[in-house]
């Protein structure tokens, strides 16, 4: 492609069509700016704008208080007793991974573990045991099947795993699995768990130290109202000194977070809406009471809601047989529900699906739960007899 003026000005996209609609994506509810966070990121959004008064370690910069949060609010929210800023969930995970583990070792994770978990394990040259979940229509996962994962590994291996991870709650249905029995039966083998709590952090209580975690991990673009990407990362203070061990060249940079992590807008917006995220996961039994009410009223659409029942997060999987049968009937097929729910300003169903898909109702009170159920009635309502 030629450099010229007029074929780049197609790179200057500045409107977002979905701005402004009711965002049901799980990917975007936790995500959306405050408005200190929207006003941090106008005036910090030059490159390395945090710089300005750094000694050479990010997090120990006092002004903006960069070192007063990650080194005393960041334990107190996550309990543990050391934390980090990272470059998100999944960098987190790899610092983790990385340190603890060396190529060849074994990892154990659960079933409906994210792909993140994946390429972090494999780009740390780890290999991978799975603890199964119990399939459809409830994905139980059994703390004691990390057990079983990790006699395998034993037998197979000759020594435990390295570290083991459990997804919390897992991003395809919401499950929030016993994360304490996991931490009790992976401590029997003396094998640190891993806490990925991108879905968590940010939205719900959660304290690693209350779990029996060893790490957890957040993500700040995902569930802490941040412009990402941005995560965090808690250690226990066993492993901390492992995780973040300093350079032999540079004393004072950590190996791990390849010497600074976020360092700009990103660390800023996660910072202006923390005071707001805090007081957000006091009202999670109102969230989690929204997300029932929600999933009853789509039930009564005959909507199947799949994964725990009753549930208990915001993120919810439904198999849709109405949209189905009507995608089958109509013009557009599958891209008919796509597109009646753009006309209603509802964003957040991928287009194309129909029969199975997932959303999250966290944040949007019930006034805008009720429109988005009311649309799906009506969806259902205007092509009957089609
Ligand atoms: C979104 C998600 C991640 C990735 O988070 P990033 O901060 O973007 O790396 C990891 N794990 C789970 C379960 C997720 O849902």
């Amino acid at each position: 492609m030629k450099l010229d003026d007029s074929s780049l000005q197609k790179f200057c996209f500045i409107k977002r069509e979905t701005l402004g609609s009711i965002n049901i994506d799980p990917l975007q509810t936790g995500g959306l700016l405050t408005e200190a966070a929207k006003q941090a990121l106008v005036e910090w959004g030059d490159g390395y704008s945090v710089c300005d008064f750094c000694g050479g370690v990010l997090d120990l910069i006092k002004k903006p208080p960069i070192h007063d949060f990650v080194h005393q609010a960041l334990p107190e929210f996550l309990g543990c007793d050391e934390a980090r800023v990272t470059n998100g969930a999944r960098e987190s995970k790899f610092a983790v991974m990385h340190s603890i583990g060396k190529p060849g070792d074994w990892i154990v994770l659960d079933g409906l573990a994210h792909y993140s978990s994946y390429v972090a394990a494999e780009r740390a040259g780890l290999n991978i045991k799975v603890v199964p979940h119990a399939g459809s229509p409830e994905y139980y996962l059994d703390p004691e099947g990390y057990g079983r994962a990790i006699e395998e590994v034993i037998r197979e291996s000759g020594k435990p795993p390295a570290l083991a991870l459990v997804t919390y709650p897992d991003g395809s249905y919401g499950n929030i699995p016993d994360a304490k029995k996991i931490a009790s039966v992976c401590h029997e083998y003396d094998v640190p768990l891993l806490l990925n709590g991108a879905y968590c952090v940010g939205r719900m209580p959660v304290s690693a130290k209350e779990i029996g975690a060893d790490f957890i991990v957040g993500s700040g673009h995902k569930s802490m109202a941040a412009s990402g990407p941005v995560g965090v990362l808690g250690v226990s203070k066993e492993y901390a000194p492992v995780v973040f061990r300093k350079s032999t060249h540079n004393k004072v940079k950590e190996v791990e977070l390849l010497g600074c992590t976020a360092r700009g807008a990103t660390v800023m917006t996660l910072m202006a809406s923390f005071p707001e995220v805090v007081k957000r996961t006091r009202n999670w039994d109102q969230e989690v009471e929204n997300a029932r009410w929600f999933s009853s009223k789509l039930e009564g659409l005959g909507f199947i809601q799949r994964g725990q029942k009753p549930h208990s997060h915001d993120l919810m999987f439904f198999e849709a047989p109405g949209f189905y049968e009507i995608s089958e009937k109509v013009k557009n097929g599958r891209y008919f529900l796509y597109k009646e729910l753009k006309e209603r300003n509802i964003h957040g169903i991928k287009s194309g699906l129909t029969k199975y898909f997932k959303l999250s109702t966290f944040g949007l009170g019930k006034e805008k739960l009720g429109i988005v159920a009311d649309s799906f009635e009506d969806i259902l309502k205007k092509y009957e007899g089609v």
